[in-house]
């Protein structure tokens, strides 16, 4: 190709003044000979402003150091132009030589250089509050690399996990997973997240302290990436919660405590009527699946209205307490269950039991509680604390229920007391053996 010298420069220029370079000639006593556009806007003055000006007044370069140029030289400096622009500028120049070693002059390009700066200023900036935002953040903040080690780490990390620094947390942690879980399952399940999902991973675990205490936290975590896509480790977040752990375990147990007094009578502490009903509705349901007998047992003390009036309530109390701890003792099967059914009367579920044992253990009972010798003067059947006892069994089925046996007891016990009270009556509905 033969392109002519002044095809070339033309390109030449063409390509400065698209890159936003600025281009300029001056003669020996530095009168400006040539200012392209990118020289007009970076400097401020148009060409025929600037043409045969002394150059040194229009750039930030000084005569003395023009005037002596006889190699390239580079600068960058801030300046205001002629527009009153703070500018940026690198400024390199060089003479201007004819073959002979003559010099004719001084060639500058120079580039604004404002924008690149502001951006590079901006990203230190940016890089800075990062770098203050994970120095003074309260969760722990981490990196870990494809080996398992980690590789950053901030302050509040190392401090959850009982290390004294950032520095020594990543000196002495060399396999992540074995090292910061405290349950080794889940620091198996916590690698497989991370390794089968490119999203956040959420999960409430133990972290293992330096001195193999622990701690809970909240964490998160992501796989992270190198710039080719390929997997170059994670980065996580975890959250001290040993305080709310903390508060949802004394939570729970305070439920815990709750429901069972819910289904504790106060004054007895035996189970009271609720536990009773929903014990027999699901023994009910078990034993008709078993095709077995289940016994209830109706006690209800004789005259006791009576036994008030005459020694006074609290006594009655008193008498109430010593009848349901009788009872109780005198129930020894795991799934026996003795309760206060209301006011003077308790129930006993016999689970397996059919109405021969249920009748003997209606007959312990009430010699148990005859054997007390609670004197009650006014008894009508008798001189201390007796009981009458309805005794009814069923062998679940589609033509009975639960409330159909404790209807059976009820009856029985309603013909004990018609028979004079302190005797054990055997329903005679739905007879099962
Ligand atoms: P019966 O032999 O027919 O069962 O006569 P009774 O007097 O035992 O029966 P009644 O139903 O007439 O009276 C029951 C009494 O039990 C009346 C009530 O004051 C008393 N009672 C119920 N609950 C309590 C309690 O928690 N403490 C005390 N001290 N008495 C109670
Ligand atoms: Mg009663
Ligand atoms: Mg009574």
């Amino acid at each position: 190709m033969d392109y002519k010298l002044i095809d070339r420069i033309l390109a030449l220029s063409n390509l400065m003044g698209q890159a936003d370079l600025a281009y300029i000639e001056a003669g020996p006593e530095l009168h400006v000979s040539s200012w392209n556009p990118g020289a007009a806007k970076l400097f401020g003055y148009s060409e025929d402003e600037a043409m045969g000006r002394f150059l040194n007044e229009l750039i930030p370069v000084n005569k003395r150091d023009l005037t002596a140029c006889r190699s390239n030289q580079f600068l960058t400096c801030s300046h205001v132009n002629a527009k009153g622009e703070n500018i940026l500028c690198d400024i390199h120049y060089a003479p201007i030589m004819n073959t002979k070693g003559e010099k004719l002059g001084v060639a500058v390009l120079a580039k604004d250089i404002s924008q690149r700066v502001r951006e590079k200023e901006s990203l230190r900036k940016q890089e800075e509050n990062l770098k203050d935002i994970f120095g003074f953040a309260p969760i722990g903040i981490y990196s870990v690399n494809q080996a398992g080690r980690i590789v950053s780490a901030n302050p509040e990390y190392a401090w959850m996990l009982g290390y004294e620094s950032a520095e020594a947390i990543m000196e002495q942690v060399s396999d992540f997973a074995a090292q910061t879980f405290f349950d080794a399952d889940k620091a198996e399940a916590f690698m497989l997240g991370i390794r089968e999902s490119e999203q956040v991973i959420r999960f409430r675990c133990r972290l293992k302290r330096k001195d193999n205490s622990f701690v809970w936290a909240l964490c998160y975590a992501k796989t992270s990436w190198d710039e080719h896509r390929r997997r170059n480790g994670f980065n996580g977040f975890s959250i001290d919660i040993s305080e709310t752990v903390r508060a949802e375990q004394e939570i729970k147990k305070a439920n815990e405590k709750l429901k069972m007094l819910s289904v504790i009578d106060g004054l007895t502490q035996i189970p009271n009527r609720r536990r009773f009903d929903e014990y027999l509705s699901s023994e009910w349901r078990r034993h008709y699946r078993e095709m077995k007998p289940i016994s209830v047992i109706l006690c209800d003390i004789d005259c006791f209205k009576l036994y008030n009036d005459s020694y006074g309530h609290p006594a009655g109390d008193e008498c109430l307490k010593q009848v349901a701890m009788s009872i109780s003792d005198c129930v020894n099967r795991a799934s026996d269950l003795a309760a206060r059914y209301g006011g003077e009367e308790f129930v006993v579920v016999l689970p397996g039991t059919d109405r021969k044992g249920a009748m003997a253990v209606a007959e312990d009972i009430r010699t148990k509680i005859q054997g007390l010798e609670i004197r009650h003067e006014t008894s009508t059947a008798g001189s201390c604390i007796t009981l009458s006892l309805g005794v009814a069994s069923l062998v679940p089925s589609v033509d009975n229920s639960a409330e159909d046996l404790v209807a059976l007891a009820d009856e029985a016990l309603y013909r004990a007391k018609e028979n004079g009270r302190n005797q054990s009556v055997e329903s005679t509905g739905f007879k099962t053996s």
